[in-house]
């Protein structure tokens, strides 16, 4: 019997990238192994010329690897045909971390000379591998809103030596949207490359793919895994010769690989994104929708609600409006530490994309070591909570919402 085609996004979360296993186990096993043995010499050879498949070493590959690299392309390509009417071909090299993928992206990518564009409001490691780490390597960031085609294209024609442009959409922590398809749309004509941190939004609200990005990029330590268990990242690329050659080198090179166990993790975590994400999002959705009506509230940053600047662009490219919000309590620093202070059943964490909802202050908290005026200008008030709103039963998030701001 052959095997049926997959026509759900939900059932390709589940199946996607699963071998049997030779004996029969019925989850993949964990493969802690760092060599693979050969039966002969010229076995070997054959594998190490790429032309008989099988593993050598996990720092180049592992089956777990695989399995969580198969589901993740089968995920953020889904029902996207190339220009023949086949499905878009991708591939993708897990990491140790969202650091390590973005690293290898790069690395691999740009020389000496190379500018990436970039706009404002970056995860903070992000921005700060733009600003750091690769200057002294002669590459240049350049951050400007990519709100405007007309803008884009003088930016880009100016300055040949803008190779790349980054994007992050929805992006921390007051969900300021960009146009990946107008952006990718200018690129194209300059043949400059568009990558997308699609951590946020996974793919199951937004396919980059689908608007012409070249490159997608996650943290898979947050929505993919979706509960806290294990750092990851990964990266996925549509030119499958770039992927094969340069970026496979730099990636075994480099050695951000993940490991099995986390692989395992992530690979079981994302089977139930669907339904966590439907959950996260009905959740976030209702919370925003507390909070705007909220008299201690100044204001709320969702792009659900449609007073938020990008409501009109996140409905065009998103599913829905995601699980992330951040709002802005009345009084300020004091107002937030004492809000984080009141709850009792949300969790006080950085990071997002667990089962249980994480609220943080970011002014007391990521941001404490940033100049005041500087936070203020990227969005970041004195008096900004962020929350990851998890997946448990809307009222126990509301009443805990409701009693820390009485
Ligand atoms: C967490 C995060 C990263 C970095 O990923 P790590 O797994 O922590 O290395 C990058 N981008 C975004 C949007 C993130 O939330």
């Amino acid at each position: 019997m052959s095997k049926q085609q997959l026509s759900g996004f939900g059932s390709t979360a589940i199946h996607a990238g699963h071998q049997p296993d030779p004996n029969n186990a019925h989850l993949t096993p964990i493969y802690a192994s760092s060599t693979f043995t050969f039966d002969s010499a010229e076995q070997g050879m054959l594998r190490f010329e790429g032309k008989e498949p099988g593993y050598i070493y996990t720092r180049w590959g592992n089956p777990n690897f695989t399995e969580a690299e198969e589901k993740i392309c089968a995920l953020e390509g889904f029902g996207i045909a190339d220009k023949d009417g086949d499905r878009i071909q991708l591939k993708a090299l897990l990491h140790a971390s969202g650091q390590a993928a973005m690293t290898t992206m790069f690395l691999a990518n740009l020389k000496a000379g190379d500018k990436v564009l970039s706009h404002f409001s970056l995860y903070g490691g992000t921005h700060e591998l733009l600003h750091r780490v690769l200057p002294p390597m002669g590459i240049e960031t350049l951050l400007h809103r990519l709100d405007n085609a007309d803008e884009l294209e003088q930016l880009l024609k100016n300055d040949p030596n803008i190779r790349w442009i980054h994007l992050e959409t929805p992006a921390n922590p007051t969900l300021q949207c960009v146009d990946i398809e107008m952006i990718c749309t200018v690129a194209q004509r300059f043949q400059v490359k568009v990558s997308v941190d699609n951590t946020f939004a996974t793919p199951y609200l937004q396919q980059p793919f689908k608007m012409g990005a070249d490159y997608v990029f996650h943290s898979t330590t947050k929505y993919l895994n979706g509960h806290g268990t294990a750092i990851g990242g990964v990266l996925v690329g549509k030119d499958i010769q770039a992927m094969n050659t340069t970026v496979l080198k730099w990636y075994r090179l480099l050695g951000g690989n993940a490991n099995p166990f986390d692989a395992y993790l992530l690979i079981n975590g994302i089977k139930t994104l669907e339904l966590r994400m439907d959950r996260h999002c009905s959740n976030a959705m209702a919370v925003a929708e507390f909070l705007d009506k909220h008299p201690a509230i100044a204001k709320v940053n969702y792009t659900g609600l449609a007073h938020h600047p990008d409501h009109a662009l996140a409905s065009r490219q998103m599913r829905h409006p995601g699980p992330m919000l951040s709002f802005e309590l009345k009084d300020g620093l004091e107002g937030g530490m004492k809000f984080i202070n009141q709850l009792s059943f949300c969790t006080k964490a950085v990071s997002l994309g667990t089962t249980d909802t994480l609220v943080s202050h970011p002014a007391s908290m990521t941001h404490y070591g940033v100049p005041r005026e500087l936070r203020i200008a990227s969005g970041i008030t004195d008096g900004l909570i962020r929350m990851s709103v998890g997946i448990e039963n809307i009222e126990d998030i509301l009443n805990d919402i409701a009693n820390a701001l009485q």
